[in-house]
């Protein structure tokens, strides 16, 4: 933890989160701890660029069931920060957005699964997001996780149990009148239910 005049530790766990499941609390979770991290604010995506050929739930149901996937867990908190800024998501502006608002004396930690970390530089602005932050890439099963392509002394690598589970599959489940208790947060299934969140999709 942080004392008085020490550097705050931040993990930043970007995702659409439609609907967040126990794959990315556990990434987060065990990321917190092998870092030694404060904190680790989720991110919901606004317009997700790389999401444009499927409709995307809305941005408050997705920040809803984030608040309340993360509630209780006193170190996970939620930024409205990508919904709230208008056009498409990017990693660089959500970095750019958290450092000012966190100040210079938090080191910030970028969270991502092996899929993402694959396509990261294919990012906008991506030589420059790796100034902004120390990159995590997480294990995720049925991707390989190498950090090759990227620039050395940028990103560490951290297995962290498997959890084989999707949005995707989520909300194929859903839709198909499958249950996703467990493998989201009893509250997310509850709001899935309420909001007739992807019934049709
Ligand atoms: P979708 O199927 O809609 O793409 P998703 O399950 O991949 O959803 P995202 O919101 O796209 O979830 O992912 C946000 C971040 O969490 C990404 O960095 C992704 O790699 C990571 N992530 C998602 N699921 C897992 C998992 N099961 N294990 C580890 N990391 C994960
Ligand atoms: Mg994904």
């Amino acid at each position: 933890m942080a004392e008085d005049g020490e550097v705050r530790r931040v993990g930043i766990m970007g995702g659409t989160f439609d609907p967040v499941h126990h794959g990315h609390l556990v990434a987060a979770s065990e990321v917190a701890d092998r870092f030694a991290l404060d904190e680790v604010v989720f991110v919901p995506t606004g317009q997700p660029w790389q999401k444009a050929g499927r409709p995307v739930s809305a941005a408050e149901d997705r920040y809803l069931m984030t608040v309340i996937a993360t509630a209780s867990n006193p170190r996970f908190t939620v930024s409205r920060v990508d919904i709230d800024r208008p056009g498409p998501t990017y990693a660089i502006d959500t970095l750019r957005d958290l450092r000012a608002a966190y100040g210079g004396r938090t080191a910030l930690y970028f969270i991502t699964g092996a899929d993402a970390l694959g396509r990261i530089l294919s990012w906008k602005d991506s030589a420059q997001v790796f100034a902004l932050a120390h990159f995590v890439g997480v294990t995720r099963p049925g991707f390989a996780l190498s950090a090759a392509h990227l620039p050395a002394d940028t990103v560490s690598l951290v297995q962290v149990p498997a959890m084989a589970i999707s949005s995707s599959d989520c909300r194929a489940r859903v839709a198909a009148g499958q249950p996703v208790w467990y493998l989201v947060p009893d509250g997310v299934v509850q709001y899935i239910a309420k909001r007739s969140l992807y019934a049709g999709v």
